[in-house]
């Protein structure tokens, strides 16, 4: 049994792994003398699988990530092999970072500086259980690996709306997909994790966090261990890994639960409306948050997004269907509304997400920021006016974009996940939640701190807003969420729990 005392020490460890990121100046570091001799001994074992900064074929989603030069990066291709990395880092002392589909924005988040990138890559195996009610997935398969390898058993799983994501980090984080209305997130519908993690040697189990092995090394011995995690065995772990990302071991593979799709089939239809409907697309939002929540089939999001070529802002809504039926019930208010171009089809979750892919290419630097409130139009429209007024200082900027993306919660998420026990996310709520998602996409180094400045402009000013309207939720979607906001995993609504 976990005990208190250990929840703490990993608290503060992520506290401490945050802040480190803070001075992200090293992304230049030179490998230190320990991790150029633990990169020696790991070439001895892996051979070819071993990389030195830039070869091999290696890609990861942000600018600022792809600047890093680890010591060296490698491939594991079986849980044995993440144990026998494990041990060599810990014998050597060599910092590391995990990736699975390298979408997190900051250096060393899945790329080390001057540390050892295990890139989960090829441990990418997909296998349907017999029963076809459940998935075992490599923890570095893409959604797009999942989605197209399901549809062929007309299955589906908890994926992102992207096929470049990795399962790793997205089912670690939390999870909204088109699916959530009906299963809940994807933390949520993970029913067992093939985990490798530093052991104490105690006589119980203790799992230590990533970070810590290298903060308190005199708990840690080198003795990389593999367990499986569920609702039975270890449960505390299973409710900590649900939404504590890469702090409590390296995931190798999730049992993830799989749903009847036929051929993956879905509708989707894209609209962009003038914004003299601000008003009425926003009040039709809040009527499908609250007035249409039973109907867990739908499930939309919608983007006020700044056009840096047109110089304006943009009002685009995403309508979706999980049945192949297009102008569904829910959406016939807003069928009602004007409109000013459409796209409308049914078609697989897994051609979907290229599409969405492609509209969102690697290679551009990132940044997130998110904050959630009770559903209200007003408090929609006031926040796009925030990001009118806070992009005036960066909005000529080289590569500049911007937008703010408004989705539902419902209470079948919330619910989904209390009833597997609860999970460290910690959303509770007395309704369904909009979850509000700014995003900031630039080119230039230059411009970090200029950016960095507007992100948290927004992130203050919204937040006083849905404070002051009394509409704010205190929980953030933390795999959208800057570290530079200095966020302690306590403020993010995430929670502990005694054993
Ligand atoms: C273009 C884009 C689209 C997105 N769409 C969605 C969406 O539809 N829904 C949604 O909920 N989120 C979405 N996200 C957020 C996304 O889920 C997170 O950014 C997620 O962390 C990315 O995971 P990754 O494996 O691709 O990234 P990585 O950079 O590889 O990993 C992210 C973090 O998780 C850790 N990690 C990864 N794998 C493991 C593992 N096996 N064991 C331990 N730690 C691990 C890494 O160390 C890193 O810190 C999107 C992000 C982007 C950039």
């Amino acid at each position: 049994m976990l005990v208190y005392k250990v929840f703490y020490i990993i608290l503060l460890a992520f506290h401490g792994a945050a802040s480190s990121h803070d001075s992200d100046s090293t992304a230049q570091s030179p490998s230190t003398t320990a991790c150029v001799n633990a990169c020696a001994d790991l070439r001895d074992e892996f051979g070819s699988r071993l990389h030195h900064p830039g070869n091999g074929n290696f890609n990861v989603w942000d600018g600022k990530q792809q600047e890093v030069q680890s010591a060296c990066r490698v491939e594991p291709s079986t849980a044995e092999d993440v144990s026998k990395i494990l041990a060599a880092l810990v014998h050597h002392w060599c910092p590391f970072a995990v990736k699975s589909g390298g979408h997190a924005q900051n250096a060393d988040d899945s790329v080390s500086v001057g540390g050892v990138t295990i890139d989960l890559n090829l441990i990418n195996h997909i296998e349907v259980a017999q029963d076809q009610q459940t998935v075992d997935v490599g923890s570095g398969s893409t959604i797009y690996d999942i989605y197209h390898s399901l549809e062929v058993f007309n299955l589906t799983a908890i994926g992102a709306r992207v096929a470049d994501v990795g399962i790793g980090g997205f089912a670690l984080g939390g999870g909204i997909s088109n699916l959530a209305p009906k299963y809940g997130l994807a933390v949520d519908n993970i029913l067992q994790y093939e985990v490798c993690l530093e052991t104490s040697g105690a006589e119980h189990f203790v799992p230590l966090p990533l970070y810590l092995t290298y903060q308190i090394r005199q708990i840690v011995l080198p003795n990389a261990t593999i367990v499986y995690v569920n609702e039975n065995q270890h449960p505390d772990l299973y409710f900590a890994l649900r939404g504590g990302m890469n702090n409590f071991g390296i995931v190798t593979q999730f049992t993830m639960g799989a749903f009847h799709q036929p051929k993956g089939l879905i509708s989707q239809t894209d609209k962009i409306f003038s914004l003299t409907q601000k008003d009425a697309v926003t009040d039709e939002a809040f009527q499908l948050t609250t007035a249409w929540k039973n109907d867990t089939d739908m499930a939309f999001y919608y983007f006020f997004s700044y056009n840096s070529i047109a110089d304006h802002f943009v009002l685009a809504f995403s309508e979706i269907y999980t049945q192949p039926i297009l102008e569904p019930a829910p959406f016939e208010g807003l069928r009602q509304i004007p409109y000013e171009s459409k796209t409308a089809r049914i078609e697989r979750m897994s051609t979907l997400s290229l599409e969405a892919a492609s509209r969102t290419p690697s290679g551009n630097r990132n940044l997130f920021a998110t904050v959630a409130y009770y559903p209200s139009a007003r408090m929609d429209r006031h926040i796009m006016e925030i990001i009118e007024e806070e992009i005036e200082p960066v909005r000529k900027m080289a590569g500049f974009l911007s937008n703010v993306m408004f989705q539902p919660l419902y209470e079948n998420v919330v619910r989904a996940g209390r009833e597997r026990g609860g999970n460290a996310l910690g959303i509770e709520a007395k309704g369904p939640l909009t979850v509000c998602i700014l995003s900031a996409t630039w080119s230039s180094r230059q411009d970090d701190d200029a950016v960095s400045s507007f992100v948290q402009r927004w992130i203050q000013r919204a937040n006083s807003a849905t404070t002051q309207a009394g509409v704010h939720h205190d929980w953030i979607y933390m795999s959208t969420t800057p570290i530079i906001s200095k966020i302690r995993f306590q403020d993010m609504g995430n929670t502990t729990r005694k054993a």
